[in-house]
């Protein structure tokens, strides 16, 4: 009604009620909102504050009766600010009802004070409080001590001055030591409200410094879709939950084809650009409460809660649509492909098991062709060559071998003695990373173990690549750019896993006389 009102006032020859609210409001927010407080920092503060008003209120007994004020008058003197204490420790009807009560005893005390002693220098103490109720960094308690102080002041000093000043000058001219007495108090305000707004502030920061870093730490900052970090989390979750509601979780492992070309033709920023295309493109595909997220590289990944299997061609569909449209960079059209692998949850499945299904299923459709999709099933796990009778210590040394290999050639990169460039496929490195994993698991001081070993064909590729990297690293070395030496140990694991990766279809081994005959494959691949 008052906004209606307003605008039909005489306000409207100024352009109405919102443009006075547009201009008073950036003066607004020059004051701090108040009530900003968090639970625990207020009621540390509000029982402080409380303890102080008691230990006060006590000395106004005992100050009055120093005074020699009779016995009975002096505990009440003392008492009413105490009962007002102990309401307020109560906080029987919120924080603000409480903080104005805490003020007002606050206030009690400086005004018995003031009249058991009748020196006008008592007055100070209802300056030197001030602060105390600015503690609660909220207009209610300060607007509270104000209309007592200012009512006090103002209103009985002028009335009845004589029950408020006990000076002549005062008595004599009581408009004018009101409005001392008024104006003091209103700076000591503007003082306190000053610091409260720099906390309040300084509070408002961290919180945002806060969320933001959460959200960094949680998101891709190239894409801003969830890292492995939060799709891990949420994951997690979605299947816990998926255990109550009996309701499936599919996961969706995305890769783009063809990738290093459009970095190494293009340049690494039109990578980034087709990269965040993507994430919204693949967005568009979700609803609220999936989660599309990129895992690193040109890898994303989609979380579907509450979508079952049957869906999951039509989803794969629907994502291959989306992608297929060409993208305009740098006056070219390209073309995004992406290999899509689909994985859905049963009863009891576990997160690194559903994400793996989803990785075989692309790895297959990388195999396929790529630019389609497969839906996980146990046929792929087939594929898989479960493990290998490895001896750990020559596993382990060839573990180390190439983990010094690669930060050796990291820092020959570094310091641009090999090519930025010179990188090997996404889905080696992560094949080369789960072999690593893998042996770390080995157990210590046996003469052999099983090693876990990955899918067959992203196992094939990884030793075709990782042979090229073993005959390179020689040639780096007789180069004197590396000095990471292969030993006889890593040899022996190397020529091990090598025949096993490269086994012809019949299961026979591809080169029957390598060294190493003393290992086995203990599930030969179908
Ligand atoms: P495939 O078809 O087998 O998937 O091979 P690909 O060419 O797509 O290459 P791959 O997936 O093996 O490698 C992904 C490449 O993505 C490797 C790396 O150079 C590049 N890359 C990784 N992170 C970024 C990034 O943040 N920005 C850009 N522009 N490129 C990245
Ligand atoms: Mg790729």
């Amino acid at each position: 009604m008052i906004v209606a009102w307003a605008r039909w006032a005489p306000l409207d020859e100024f352009g109405g009620i919102d443009v006075v609210l547009q201009r008073i409001g950036p003066a607004l927010s020059a004051f701090p909102r108040g009530a900003r407080l968090p639970d625990p920092a207020w009621n540390f503060r509000h029982r402080l504050i409380l303890l102080f008003a008691l230990v006060s209120a006590g000395a106004v007994t005992g100050f009055s009766l120093f005074q020699q004020t009779p016995l009975v008058e002096a505990l009440v003197q003392g008492a009413i600010p105490a009962a007002m204490v102990l309401v307020a420790w109560k906080a029987p009807f919120g924080r603000r009802f409480s903080s104005s009560l805490s003020s007002a005893a606050l206030m009690a005390i400086a005004a018995m004070i003031v009249h058991i002693s009748g020196t006008i220098e008592a007055h100070f103490l209802f300056f030197v409080l001030v602060p105390v109720v600015a503690l609660y960094e909220d207009w209610a308690p300060l607007a509270t001590a104000s209309l007592l102080v200012l009512g006090h002041h103002a209103l009985f000093g002028v009335l009845a001055p004589a029950h408020v000043y006990n000076h002549e000058d005062a008595l004599d001219h009581p408009i004018k030591w009101s409005l001392i007495h008024s104006a003091l108090f209103l700076v000591m305000c503007a003082t306190s409200i000053v610091h409260w707004t720099i906390h309040e502030r300084a509070r408002r920061e961290e919180i945002i410094l806060h969320d933001r870093l959460a959200t960094q730490a949680l998101h891709d900052p190239l894409t801003g879709l969830a890292n492995r970090t939060l799709l891990h989390d949420r994951l997690t979750q979605a299947l816990s939950l998926s255990q109550r509601s009996k309701a499936p979780v599919m996961v969706i492992a995305v890769d783009i084809d063809g990738f290093k070309p459009v970095n190494d033709s293009y340049g690494h920023a039109a990578g980034d650009t087709l990269l965040i295309e993507l994430a919204r493109r693949l967005e568009s595909c979700i609803r609220g409460g999936d989660t599309a997220a990129r895992n690193g590289g040109d890898e994303f990944t989609l979380l579907l809660p509450g979508t079952a299997l049957d869906e999951a061609p039509a989803m794969a569909e629907r994502i291959l649509k989306a992608v297929s449209p060409p993208v305009h960079l740098l006056g070219v059209e390209l073309e995004i492909r992406v290999s899509i692998g689909i994985s859905v949850s049963s009863p009891g499945s576990h997160r690194e098991v559903l994400l793996h299904e989803a990785d075989q299923a692309m790895y297959s459709a990388k195999h396929n062709g790529r630019g389609g999709y497969v839906i996980f099933d146990t046929s792929l796990a087939a594929g898989a060559l479960g493990t290998m009778a490895v001896h750990p210590d020559h596993a382990r040394a060839w573990a180390q071998y190439t983990q010094h290999l690669r930060t050796e050639i990291a820092s020959a990169k570094d310091l641009g003695r090999i090519p930025e460039q010179s990188r090997g496929p996404e889905t080696v490195r992560r094949t080369l990373e789960s072999i690593i994993a893998a042996i770390h698991q080995l157990p210590q001081g046996q003469q052999t173990a099983g090693l876990v070993l990955p899918e067959r064909n992203a196992l094939e590729e990884f030793v075709f690549h990782h042979d090229l990297v073993q005959h390179w690293a020689d040639t780096l070395r007789a180069d004197s750019i590396v000095k990471a030496e292969r030993s006889a140990a890593a040899d022996l694991f190397w020529l091990a896993l090598r025949r096993t990766a490269i086994r012809d279809e019949s299961g026979t081994p591809a080169n029957p006389g390598a060294e190493g005959n003393s290992f086995h494959v203990d599930s030969a691949p179908a």
